[in-house]
């Protein structure tokens, strides 16, 4: 699912070939947005409108657009001359419940794994048109950092610099500090034992995937997820 080499997107010089119209910019995450900037940079694309590619090296003035299609959302590229920069906000405020940028959430308490968390974005953000792969936008290895796919063997790895606190009745999950994720009203709407289960053994285990469907009754969609490596696993040190 990785997707580019972050450390060459940072020495590359930033691009002003991307054209993100506002009703675009209003459903992307600030990291999202810079993603799509360093996919421009670096990789090959497809313009969705005429099927030619874009090379990372052209000049070509370039815009994303943002469709829904079904469940999925998809965003592609394309030469600007063929299409500007667009979204259909009001439907994509539909699909998302009127949060756009927010997310779905269920807490677990798991027999041996113990207290889970795990989440998806609202809007199931799927990056369409670059050669040889789609990927979900909200999923980024490099911005999950240390967060992994299940694997067959082995456990779940301990996340280094992440921590999951509360802040009122919030839950927050921070990455150096930095908060990356907020679970509104996640102390009050936590499950019975759910809370001492974690402050017990100081570790949440969390799951960040992607059109897992956790708006619905969910055991089986979490588990096409993991398996389809449509979910990123890690184990969190917790202060709650
Ligand atoms: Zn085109």
């Amino acid at each position: 699912m990785r997707l580019h080499n972050r450390g060459v997107a940072r020495s590359a010089r930033p691009s002003q070939r991307l054209e993100i119209g506002t009703d675009v910019a209003a459903v992307l995450r600030p990291e999202e947005e810079t993603r799509l900037h360093d996919v421009r940079d670096i990789d090959r694309v497809r313009c969705r409108v005429c099927g030619r590619w874009i090379e990372p090296g052209s000049s070509d003035p370039t815009s994303v657009s943002v469709t829904i299609e079904g469940d999925l959302v998809a965003a592609e590229f394309s030469h600007a001359e063929c299409s500007p920069s667009l979204a259909d906000l009001a439907s994509l405020a539909v699909l998302a419940d009127a949060e756009p940028l927010g997310i779905e959430y269920a807490q677990a308490l798991h027999p041996e794994a113990g207290a889970v968390l795990i989440w998806e974005r609202k809007l199931d953000l799927r990056l369409r048109g670059v050669e040889g792969r789609e990927a979900c936008l909200y999923l980024d290895t490099d911005w999950w950092d240390g967060f992994h796919p299940a694997r067959d063997d082995g456990p779940v790895r301990l996340l280094a610099g992440w921590l999951l606190g509360s802040d009122g009745d919030d839950l927050v999950l921070r990455h150096d500090e930095r908060e990356v994720e907020r679970f509104h009203n996640g102390v009050p709407r936590s499950p019975d034992g759910w809370l001492e289960s974690l402050r017990e053994s100081g570790f949440c285990l969390l799951i960040v995937g992607s059109g897992i469907g956790l708006d619905r009754p969910a055991a089986a969609g979490i588990q096409e997820a993991i398996r389809d490596h449509r979910a990123l696993l890690g184990l969190s040190e917790t202060d709650v």
